[in-house]
């Protein structure tokens, strides 16, 4: 059902860490969506979300197989095991934030550079930050963070 509602449509099995990924990114959207809703600002509606959640073209939760091994993977964070010690706001408060419950969420992949989240990734002492797969492969240095990300998105 998880990969229903995510939009998967390999037909070979997803792996274990994309499944995890999967997860982890729903909540993230959840959670900021909702934070969303709550901002008296917004005019974001229920349903807006819900569309937001199940239909963005630009949906990083839309996984297949190749994109985990080949191009563009999403960054994820086990939320639920952050010790809410700010260090990867410190790196590059553009693309991590808290939720509601002081657990640290992406707010924005696309807030910074990848070697941010490498290095955010580096740095988190809970070890629960996977940098994912860069969007922009031209970035400086762009296949020594690819690599220095790498074991980050095996844990
Ligand atoms: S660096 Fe890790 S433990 Fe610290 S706030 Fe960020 S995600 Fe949480």
């Amino acid at each position: 059902m998880l990969k229903g509602i995510a939009g998967v449509t390999e037909t070979t099995p997803i792996n274990e860490m994309n499944e995890k990924k999967i997860r982890q990114e729903m909540a993230n959207k959840l959670t900021a969506g909702l934070l969303h809703l709550l901002d008296e600002d917004s005019h974001t509606t229920v349903s807006d979300l819900a569309t937001q959640i199940t239909e963005s073209p630009d949906d990083s939760s839309n996984i297949t197989n190749q994109d985990a091994v080949g191009e563009y993977l999403a960054p994820w964070i086990d939320t639920e095991d952050c010790t809410a010690c700010g260090d990867c706001m410190k790196m590059n408060s553009d693309i991590f934030a808290y939720n509601e419950n002081k657990k640290a969420i992406i707010k924005n992949p696309d807030g910074g550079p990848y070697r941010d989240l490498v290095k955010a990734a580096e740095k988190c002492t809970a070890q629960i930050i996977h940098p994912g797969l860069p969007r922009n492969r031209s970035e400086k240095d762009i296949d020594k963070w690819i690599s220095r990300g790498e074991k980050y998105n095996e844990m």
